[in-house]
């Protein structure tokens, strides 16, 4: 699993110079005919916006592993996809409203009185463009699968019930969408209630951080009302009008690159999964690899529940004839060939378990200074919870004022109320440590921290949290017992 250093830089199509000096900025010192990892080599490969997996090339020595690249595009062979939508905001304020009340204007390709089956994802046509929605309402699936890496949302749509205004899910959407630099699109939802007031919506969202156009911002909004049907059409067309200026695009001619939106174990037909196709052309049997999971693709079926032989970028598919059941957020390759994908699955299951014994590489208190000194953090994330709203406030300033030249601590999100499985989601997805105020975390979150290895603390001063993080970051830190 080694490459030397001139040979990656001709499998990349840079100069040897370029590769070099990206080396060193990962912090590796290495010379033309020099040997590096796979790790560094992706490292490197991915500030060139290139992809790198592991391939099996020699037929006779199965142990034998090279370097698979994903290409990077040439410009000229990159079309227009559609974008990819995800609903999201506080509990009740109707994203599953909405997308029913999308689903219903918009789906006519549906067969009256068919069973659609529900595959995770649905499409739907506007103009004669396509839009396609992730299903899952709400931040948790999408937090899930940034926490492995995995960016499948192209554009978030905000809903806030114009009578219930700015609430604690809504502040987490918003930080979410921003921590993955993903537009903003408000849906300023129950227009048609009459306690319904949009301008304190857009006047508390402004508070947050997320200025709508009549507030000299950017941010887009529509007042729609998802149970009556309202403005859909507008919001529709207002997503597309977002779409057009991100400049979504992708190659639809090569082998295909996907993320996993949901999958589960069907009793007829093994392990199913929802893939979204992001980059190339998924078809009928491709075999893939996916995460540890690997297979021949035996049938897709798409959203509206047909049979389909291929599927372009941007196109939710639910796919059959996998090994195991893969996670959500797990990313789809195409590979030559069945081997080759489960030599791949095999390597990665193997490098799981080296990687449990290892120990942990996540932030945390106890290991900062010599996190630090590795170079390895310059930016110490924080989520903070507290009983009251004032010892958020309080507590994220003082925290921001202990950055030094070394490391700038940057709380990421406050909230008020216990630390959910939420929180630990977002500060694994965003290497955040945690600490709370007077409050506890769930029994789910306590557990979450311990999987997903996110540093936890309480405290009942805030004092004391400001002198830990101070000590830590000297390396004088107390151990925990
Ligand atoms: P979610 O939890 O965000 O998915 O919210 P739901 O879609 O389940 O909606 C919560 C409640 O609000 C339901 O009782 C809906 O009928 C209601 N609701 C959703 N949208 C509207 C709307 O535009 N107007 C009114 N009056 N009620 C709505």
């Amino acid at each position: 699993q080694k490459i030397v250093v001139k040979d990656f830089a001709e499998l990349l199509g840079k100069r040897v110079s370029d590769i070099i000096g990206k080396l060193i900025q990962v912090g590796v010192m290495a010379a033309m005919n020099q040997e590096i990892d796979f790790e560094t080599a992706a490292k490197v490969a991915k500030e060139f916006d290139v992809e790198v997996v592991e391939k099996a090339v020699s037929q006779d020595e199965e142990d034998e592993t090279d370097f698979i690249v994903i290409p990077e595009d040439d410009e000229k062979d990159l079309k227009p996809r559609p974008p990819v939508v995800t609903v999201m905001g506080h509990v009740d304020h109707g994203k599953t409203s909405l997308l029913d009340a999308i689903r219903n204007t918009k789906v006519t390709t549906r067969e009256a009185g068919g069973i659609t089956q529900h595959i995770g994802a649905s499409e739907v046509q506007v103009n004669g463009k396509k839009i396609v929605f992730l299903d899952t309402p709400g931040h948790e699936a999408f937090t899930a699968m940034r926490a492995r890496g995995a960016k499948v949302t192209d554009i978030a749509i905000l809903v806030v019930a114009a009578d219930d205004g700015v609430m604690p899910q809504t502040i987490e959407a918003i930080n979410h969408a921003k921590a993955a630099e993903v537009p903003i699109i408000v849906a300023v939802n129950k227009i048609d209630k009459p306690g319904a007031n949009p301008d304190r919506v857009k006047q508390e969202l402004s508070e947050h951080g997320v200025l709508i156009e009549e507030w000299g911002g950017e941010v887009i909004s529509v007042e729609v009302s998802a149970l009556q049907g309202l403005n859909i059409e507008e919001l529709l067309e207002m997503i597309l009008l977002v779409a057009e200026m991100e400049e979504l695009k992708a190659n639809p001619n090569r082998d295909a690159v996907g993320t996993v939106v949901e999958a589960q174990l069907d009793k007829g037909r093994g392990p199913v999964a929802t893939v979204l196709v992001q980059n190339g052309t998924l078809k009928v049997g491709d075999s893939v690899v996916i995460g540890t999971s690997h297979g021949r693709v035996r049938a897709m079926i798409s959203d509206t529940g047909k049979r389909v032989k291929s599927a372009t970028p941007s196109t939710a598919v639910e796919i059959t004839g996998l090994s195991d059941v893969p996670a959500a957020g797990d990313q789809l390759i195409a590979v030559a060939d069945d081997k080759m994908a489960r030599t791949i699955a095999e390597k990665r299951v193997n490098k799981i378990k080296e990687e449990q014994l290892k120990s942990s590489q996540k932030v945390s208190l106890d290991a900062l200074y010599s996190q630090m000194q590795a170079g390895e953090v310059k930016d110490l994330n924080i989520i903070v919870k507290a009983d009251v709203q004032g010892s958020v406030e309080a507590v994220k300033q003082s925290l921001a004022k202990l950055s030094t030249d070394k490391v700038i601590i940057r709380p990421i999100h406050g909230g008020v109320g216990a630390i959910t499985e939420t929180d630990v989601m977002l500060a694994s997805a965003s290497n955040a440590i945690i600490i709370g105020f007077n409050v506890r975390p769930t029994s789910g979150a306590t557990a979450l921290s311990q999987k997903e290895e996110v540093d936890l603390r309480t405290y009942r001063i805030i004092y004391k949290a400001l002198e830990d993080i101070e000590a830590a970051m000297k390396g004088m830190l107390d151990p925990e017992f």
